[in-house]
């Protein structure tokens, strides 16, 4: 495995590859990996080479939110991508995707304004920005999102298709702890108290679910049931719990094919998100 820090570098690389005909899986990754990045780069294991970027965005940190803070550790890093079988890591700084004179961004309406748009006003603008110059510095044939974030998988769908973008894009599922938490690499600021609390999440996705294929249809109703259920534990304040169209990331009265329930809860300090996807 390969780790490289510059861009030069990194098409250096592919092209290579690409003369002698493979086909390449991308997995861009903020680090700190864990096994749900690890799933992506398992599941793009199927292309010939697998690239996996390790980029702490600035672009989509608020100015009061955990960029200084954000776990980094490349060298634990490198152990977990070179397990699930990556073949070359592009870990560049900051100043080698933003130069000085950086004056160009990717935007999108609709899908960004629902969920985590809200409450994270730039957050999209900065994951779509960086996710394309990515796509043209790797030029990978697939790259590969968790369910995880469901609205940024959502938001990146549209980008390719929009944008006219050559590149599949592949969803994974959500890989959970045993107990059921999400895994995320925020995870590690929860202390021993709030890791409990933070169930509650992954039991307010266990309930929709239950509600749901037990037949109800009422998405206030579902949406009301889970924030009885977050509100019950003291450490959990609720940023949101919606119920969404996959397509549109608007908000929907009635559970139809293809919509989201998603929720984001702050533990203590710390902001989690969960969703389960349903599909008839
Ligand atoms: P991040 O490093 O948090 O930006 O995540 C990089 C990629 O890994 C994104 O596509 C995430 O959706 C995905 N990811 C993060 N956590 C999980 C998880 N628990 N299960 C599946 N995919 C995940």
């Amino acid at each position: 495995m390969i780790v490289v820090k510059t861009i030069k570098e990194v098409r250096e690389i592919v092209k290579g590859w690409r003369k002698e005909g493979a086909t390449i899986g991308f997995v861009p990754t903020m680090g700190y990996l864990h096994e749900g990045h690890q799933s992506l780069i398992k599941a793009a294991c199927e292309n010939d080479k697998v690239v996996v970027s390790i980029f702490v965005n600035p672009m989509q940190f608020g100015p009061t939110e955990d960029l200084a803070t954000y776990p980094r550790d490349l060298e634990h890093d490198k152990e977990k991508c070179s397990q699930a079988g990556a073949d070359l890591i592009f870990a560049p700084e900051p100043s080698e995707m933003y130069h000085d004179n950086f004056q160009s961004y990717v935007d999108m309406n609709l899908l960004t304004q629902e969920l985590c748009g809200l409450s994270r006003p730039c957050h999209f603008r900065g994951v779509c920005t960086v996710v394309a110059k990515l796509f043209n510095i790797v030029m990978p044939d697939k790259a590969y999102f968790g369910q995880k974030d469901a609205q940024q998988l959502a938001i990146i769908k549209r980008m390719v298709d929009d944008l006219n973008m050559d590149i599949e894009i592949v969803g994974c599922p959500i890989i959970r702890e045993e107990d059921g938490l999400a895994k995320s690499s925020r995870n590690t600021y929860l202390d021993p108290q709030e890791r409990k609390a933070a169930l509650v999440l992954s039991k307010a996705v266990k309930l929709a679910e239950k509600l749901i294929l037990g037949g109800e249809k009422n998405c206030e109703t579902i949406v009301s049931a889970m924030k009885e259920l977050v509100n019950s534990e003291p450490l959990a304040k609720i940023d949101y719990i919606k119920i969404v169209s996959l397509d549109t990331i608007q908000q929907i009265p009635q559970i139809t094919d293809n919509c989201l329930v998603a929720l984001a809860v702050y533990i203590g300090k710390t902001r989690l998100i969960d969703n389960y996807f349903y599909q008839s």
